[in-house]
């Protein structure tokens, strides 16, 4: 059985206590898909639990559909994996198109620098559904701001990279922006939700897939601080951002460890970088947001080094949710780090098929050794994590029928590696070759998923062996 399934869009939402024994007691089950298993039990355990979950998913079209009839379907999801991916297709496509539509309001408000930096892989977007498909903005039934009260902390599906948008009582921040290829992603997402105003907006650290969406973000809101772990840099994304916050005239400042910061009700508090290390990762600025009795930590691309410093800074760490350091890489994470913040649910933020093969083995391991509950966006499309200050709820763009505690076993090409896989398949004719077949050398990149493994994995999965080269 192959580990990764693309499934149809779909709403699914769990109650996570923030008492961490429920959440340990929930996950005690014996089957193998330790999540769904943990989901179903937290959403049957209370039929008050089905209100909340109906009130979060109101930005859903399929609103109408019960939070039973929800679990029900986490439940079943095995027996309808070839007819879901088969769905699954059809949905990409028009994503694509409604990606192409979404771009028209960032060039038109954009100068030749952002709008290239918009445009340069079109087809990139193939593989993210654009959250406005998630909801239809004509629905004029949805009430008006959902998010007006309490908390709700966006970690928006861009891909490889990081990007977490929060709203607190009306109020809006954003951590990170995803690369800049993600720039009309941000774009079109912060349209959605009207966000116009930005309280305060952090790059956690310079690299491409934090910064490089921040520009957009600057083309749609106004900004009234700016935070990164650096104020001089040399690339193209950051002096877009670096621009565009001189438009605004707003002026980039590097915070300090124990700097706090008002949200709403919500309070931030700067944990890290303490000191200066030489690697842009471990001086990404780590972010800790209080909210009632629930928590939030945001570690940017935080490896031991920096996780470390902050371990012995004596600073509260333990937090309800946790975003995990550098996209769930090997030298992030550590087990002392882990203890120390005890989370009850962790989310990875990663891309599907990423060349990196994230988030690794070992830090899943560690995940689910502790029970923590995970959510990873390159399985769950965006993430939405509520918090009205006593509960945590989750909704998600998409449900998933694998195993979020599995590492990837596709994993995208890195220069030189295309010989080290058993079989290419062709995403769109769900068609598998072997890695010489002519009708490899013709297949768009973008289509490509190189797999190691059986070949009764990829029937399995319903592709169907090229009548070619017969493998
Ligand atoms: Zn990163
Ligand atoms: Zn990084």
């Amino acid at each position: 059985m192959m580990k990764w399934i693309r499934k149809s869009k779909t709403i699914l939402a769990v109650l996570v206590a923030v008492s961490m024994g429920l959440a340990a007691a929930c996950s005690n089950s014996e089957t193998g898909g330790a999540v769904d298993a943990t989901v179903t039990s937290i959403v049957s355990e209370s039929s008050s639990a089905k209100d909340t979950v109906e009130e979060t998913t109101s930005t859903a079209t399929t609103k109408e559909e019960t939070a039973s009839e929800k679990t029900t379907k986490a439940e079943t999801t095995t027996e309808s994996t070839t007819e879901s991916t088969a769905e699954e297709t059809t949905t990409s496509e028009s994503a694509t198109e409604s990606t192409t539509e979404e771009t028209t309001p960032l060039e038109s408000t954009t100068d030749e620098t952002t709008a290239s930096e918009t445009t340069e892989e079109p087809t990139s977007s193939e593989e993210t559904i654009m959250p406005s498909e998630t909801a239809d903005p004509s629905d004029s039934s949805e009430p008006e701001n959902p998010e007006e009260k309490g908390l709700v902390v966006h970690f928006i599906d861009v891909d490889q990279g990081d990007a977490s948008l929060i709203i607190c009582d009306g109020e809006a921040m954003l951590i990170d922006g995803g690369a800049s290829d993600k720039s009309e992603l941000i774009y079109s997402y912060l349209e959605k939700y009207e966000i116009t105003h930005l309280k305060y907006i952090v790059a956690t650290h310079p690299d491409d897939d934090h910064i490089g969406g921040l520009a957009a973000a600057l083309n749609i809101a106004t900004v009234e601080r700016a935070f990164c772990s650096v104020d001089e840099y040399d690339s193209r994304p950051f002096s877009s951002f670096q621009k565009y916050l001189n438009k605004q005239k707003v002026e980039l400042e590097i915070p300090e460890a124990g700097m706090e910061f008002p949200l709403g009700g919500a309070v931030l508090t700067v944990l890290a970088p303490l000191t200066e290390s030489e690697s842009t990762n471990n001086n990404s600025i780590v972010i800790r947001l209080e909210y009632g009795k629930t928590s939030f930590l945001f570690t940017g691309d935080a490896e031991f080094e920096e996780e470390n410093t902050i371990l012995f800074s004596d600073q509260t760490l333990k937090s309800t949710v946790l975003k995990v350091g550098h996209h769930g890489s090997e030298y992030s994470t550590s087990e002392g780090f882990l203890n120390a913040v005890s989370p009850a649910l962790a989310i990875i933020s990663c891309g599907w098929d990423n060349a990196y093969g994230f988030p690794k083995q070992t830090v899943l391991d560690h995940l689910k050794e502790r029970d923590v509950e995970l959510y990873r966006t390159d399985m769950h499309g965006d993430i939405l994590v509520y918090s009205d200050g006593e509960t945590i709820s989750v909704e998600t763009e998409k449900e998933t029928d694998g195993d979020v505690f599995v590492a990837p076993v596709i994993v995208a090409p890195t220069p030189g590696t295309d010989h080290e896989c058993d079989y290419i398949c062709n995403k769109n004719s769900r068609k598998f070759h072997y890695p010489d077949c002519e009708a490899v050398r013709k297949m768009k990149e973008s289509n490509k998923l190189y797999f190691k493994g059986d070949r009764q994995e990829l029937i399995d999965e319903g592709y169907s062996p090229c009548k070619i080269c017969k493998p």
